[in-house]
């Protein structure tokens, strides 16, 4: 006999969910209780890949192409216990809101949409699948690497990042990078026997600043931008003449841009400011990378590089979301549609993928990552309930 797919079940199961950290790479107790809870609800099939990620379907009729429910299942880190209302890995149910670290951004809703698929058991047209992804607070490695391994074949994919009930349609990336500037290290009180690899930072800042200036907007995702956000010097003693210096850069960007196409144009704007006058120092403008490993074992070398993408407005799929969810307390009005502020893991499926890709969840964005993160109970109610039409919706709209 499955477990019921009631709303206070899932709002406990949410709790269970907070109480398990899980940093990025330390998935593995979470997804082991997710997959308890989906074998327990009735789902046809669970299963957990290479690096982690969990994907539960419950079957449908074969007549509509699958929907694919994605959260992610890391968080960030909570910082100082002492500095939270509620402590972070608690969550206590108070005041009308689930309280702690995970409760919007984004145990809460995976918890509604686990609940949700399994609630459409044996009503559905076409599959619906949950599939909670690793790694997306630091690029996304889950969800690329669930994308690019294949054989879902979802025919839209709906993404729990928070939206207050609104439909999301998009948001920009965001890229680190990195200009690594190489001299020749000496003792400061002798610089004429050193190259001092500060001397091209003016350079390389001016550089970013001119590419900065000339970013491209978008009416509805607005302006990309990128700003200089750090200088990391080695060695660190302050009396040596540094032989390595990095510039960090934050860059937001518009989903038709690539890391490729950022870096020739900033290596074009460094030579320019620096013309020929820069003997024995050599510079190199890469992305950010780092080593990630998995809970699983698996490494992979990454650029930290999360992509952006938007959806039209007018797609059929989104009018039909839009319709379906309603605005809450005037449920005859379309839901809002618009971007999100954030990045999330739909810049993998829709911006690298190319899979429609919407966003809905309860959960106000402007409590992520903070030490005030909750969600409200009612929205959630309200929101776990939609998820059905939502859902029927959207595989109407695609059996057409
Ligand atoms: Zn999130």
């Amino acid at each position: 006999m499955a477990k019921e797919p009631s709303f206070e079940n899932a709002l406990a199961f949410a709790q269970d969910l907070i109480r398990i950290p899980s940093l990025s790479g330390e998935e593995g107790e979470v997804v082991a209780r997710i997959r308890k809870e989906m074998d327990a609800l009735g789902y046809d099939e669970v299963t957990i890949d290479e690096v982690g990620n969990v994907v539960g379907v419950v079957s449908g009729r074969g007549e509509a192409p699958p929907v694919l429910l994605n959260c992610h299942v890391d968080v960030v880190a909570e910082g100082d216990p002492a500095e939270w209302e509620y402590p972070p890995f608690s969550g206590t149910v108070e005041g009308g809101y689930l309280h702690g670290r995970g409760s919007m951004d984004i145990k809460g809703p995976l918890a509604m949409q686990t609940y949700a698929a399994a609630a459409l058991a044996g009503n559905a047209p076409g599959d619906v699948i949950a599939a909670h992804t690793v790694y997306e607070e630091k690029g996304g490695w889950g969800m690329s690497h669930l994308m690019k391994s294949g054989g879902l074949n979802p025919g839209v994919v709906i993404i729990g990042e928070a939206t207050q009930g609104d439909i999301a349609i998009g948001h920009r990336g965001r890229g680190e990078m990195e200009v690594v500037i190489h001299g020749t290290a000496g003792h400061a009180s002798a610089p004429e026997r050193a190259r001092n690899s500060l001397d091209l930072v003016p350079a390389v800042l001016a550089a970013i600043e001119e590419v900065a200036a000339g970013q491209d907007s978008d009416s509805v995702l607005g302006q990309a931008s990128l700003v200089a956000t750090g200088i990391d010097v080695l060695p660190e003693s302050r009396n040596v003449i540094p032989d390595r210096v990095t510039v960090v850069g934050d860059w937001r960007v518009l989903p038709s841009m690539t890391d490729g196409g950022l870096i020739r144009t900033i290596e074009e704007a460094i030579r320019r400011q620096v013309g020929e006058g820069m003997e024995g120092l050599a510079y190199e403008v890469r992305m950010a990378s780092e080593t990630q490993t998995a809970y699983t074992g698996v490494s992979e070398h990454r650029n930290l590089f999360s992509p952006g993408f938007l959806m039209d407005g007018d797609d059929p799929l989104v009018l039909a979301a839009a319709k379906a969810v309603g605005r809450r307390g005037q449920d005859d009005e379309p839901a809002v549609t618009r971007p999100w502020t954030f990045a999330t893991d739909g810049g993998w499926s829709q911006g690298v993928f190319g899979l429609p890709t919407i966003g809905f969840a309860p959960g106000e964005e402007r409590y992520a990552h903070t030490n005030r993160e909750r969600l409200d109970v009612e929205e959630a109610r309200w929101a776990f309930g939609k998820h059905r039409d939502l859902i029927l919706a959207l595989q109407a709209e695609l059996a057409g």
